[in-house]
């Protein structure tokens, strides 16, 4: 199948629909590819739960809508592995295949959870933070359990104030951030009234909860699966009896695609200017992909990019204060949540760094790149792509990730016929 639209857009979260809201109402023909079923993303995902989130339900409701309204094709469960040409992308839903073209593309492909690897993070029952929010979303029954919430960003006090809400014993609420920079976050947020709101928010549902900064896991202990959780509290080694251990360090923005299409990043995000544009021509990028700064900042850049994608730039100028807000609001972010070093001690010699292969950590360390350690040991090279360990061995050892490579995400055989040889 072969198809043109004057936009496409990669990723329905809410920065990818509202690109492609914007886009179709300036009377473009667009088209909006998402490797789930629904759309909604991280956040908004129909099929689970909105209702604790406030305000977002609103944007939530207000979006799909407005997106119902418009004449944007939908194209969802399919997910793009290859851009085989300017301005095409390759599309795959099981082994049917679809060429998009395109004459502007706007990539908002998100962000996932950063996973760091410690002795016995592959036990069951240890799981992403968001991962087990989604499981439970999902309907696994937590009630009753006991739950240690670990790794930083503010993502973990939601899923704690999720799977309290829920019925779960959260017993720990581990931020690898000190005290002072939590305080510091605090501070910073007094010229942000709306994430001032909800900080206090967050606060005020998440008392009770034991809260212990600067403090980490250092092992999941256990027989078949999860007993207790060793933790580095602020230098003390401590035990917690746990059913359940719920780890993530903040998010990855999710750039291979627009590594593949030949954008420069800076840093682990795309480099784009105030209108969303990348550095490669009719190529735009908005959402997490850009910065993780959460879903206002993933609305605004959505809107400049499918409103600048569309020409109508004049439209796009009027929200470039808005989006310089949710820019410091990213920023603080970083910074709070800046990974402390000791966390590269973590890995045991025997602790397995990549799951897709079995490969441990002193079969990676010693290399003197990421190519060299897939090379020489494999890692990376399983069916997430390198998507969990690369993130994690990028932190550990400083590694870029020199090149991206079709295709970037897995695929049948069959959608692979077809595709440029000298890629294989
Ligand atoms: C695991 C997780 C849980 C989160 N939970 C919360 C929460 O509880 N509360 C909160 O406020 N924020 C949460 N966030 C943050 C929130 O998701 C973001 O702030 C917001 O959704 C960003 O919107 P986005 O449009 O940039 O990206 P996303 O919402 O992540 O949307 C990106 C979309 O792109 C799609 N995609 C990616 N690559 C491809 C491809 N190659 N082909 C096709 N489709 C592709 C993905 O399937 C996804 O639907 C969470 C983030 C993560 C990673």
């Amino acid at each position: 199948m072969t198809r043109s639209f004057d936009v496409l857009v990669v990723g329905a979260g809410p920065a990818g629909i509202a690109a492609a809201v914007c886009a179709a109402d300036e009377g473009r023909e667009v088209a909006i590819v998402d490797e789930n079923p629904h759309p909604g993303g991280q956040i908004w995902r129909i099929g689970r739960e909105n209702t604790e989130h406030g305000k977002v339900v609103g944007d939530a409701e207000v979006w799909m809508r407005r997106l119902d309204r418009t004449s944007v094709q939908s194209f969802l469960g399919w997910h793009i592995f290859d851009a085989p040409a300017p301005k095409v992308l390759r599309a795959a839903w099981g082994p049917e295949v679809a060429e998009l073209h395109f004459k502007s593309l706007i990539i908002a492909t998100g962000a996932r959870e950063r996973l760091l690897p410690f002795p016995g993070w592959t036990l069951p029952n240890v799981l992403g933070a968001g991962g087990l929010q989604a499981l439970v979303k999902a309907g696994l029954p937590i009630r009753g359990k006991r739950v240690v919430v670990a790794g930083t960003g503010p993502l973990l006090i939601a899923v704690a104030v999720y799977l309290r809400q829920k019925g779960a014993d959260v017993v720990a609420l581990c931020e690898q951030a000190s005290t002072s920079n939590l305080l510091k976050f605090g501070i910073g947020l007094l010229g942000q009234p709306t994430k001032l709101a909800d900080a206090v928010r967050f606060g005020w549902q998440s008392r009770g909860i034991p809260l212990r900064t600067s403090c980490w896991p250092t092992a999941a202990l256990g027989r078949d699966k999860l007993e207790r959780v060793a933790l580095n509290d602020n230098g003390r080694a401590v035990e917690i009896e746990a059913d359940y251990l719920a780890c993530g360090f903040h998010l990855v923005p999710n750039c291979q695609l627009v590594s593949l299409v030949g954008c420069v990043l800076d840093g682990s995000y795309v480099r784009v200017d105030e209108f969303q544009q990348t550095t490669v021509a009719d190529v735009f990028s908005a959402g997490e992909t850009t910065g993780v700064g959460g879903v206002e900042a993933a609305l605004v850049e959505g809107q400049i990019a499918g409103l600048t994608a569309a020409g109508a730039r004049q439209k796009a100028a009027s929200l470039l204060k808005e989006r310089n807000a949710t820019r410091r609001f990213t920023r603080l972010l970083d910074r709070t949540y800046a990974l402390n070093p000791d966390l590269r001690r973590l890995p045991a010699s025997d602790t397995i760094v990549c799951r897709c292969e079995d490969v441990s950590m002193k079969a990676v360390q010693g290399n003197a790149s990421w190519r060299e350690a897939k090379l020489q040991s494999r890692v990376g090279m399983g069916a997430c792509q390198g998507r969990i360990c690369g993130a994690a061995c990028e932190f550990l050892f400083g590694w870029g990730m020199e090149s991206v490579r079709p295709p970037i995400q897995p695929v049948p055989v069959g959608s692979l016929i077809g595709t440029r040889a000298e890629n294989f």
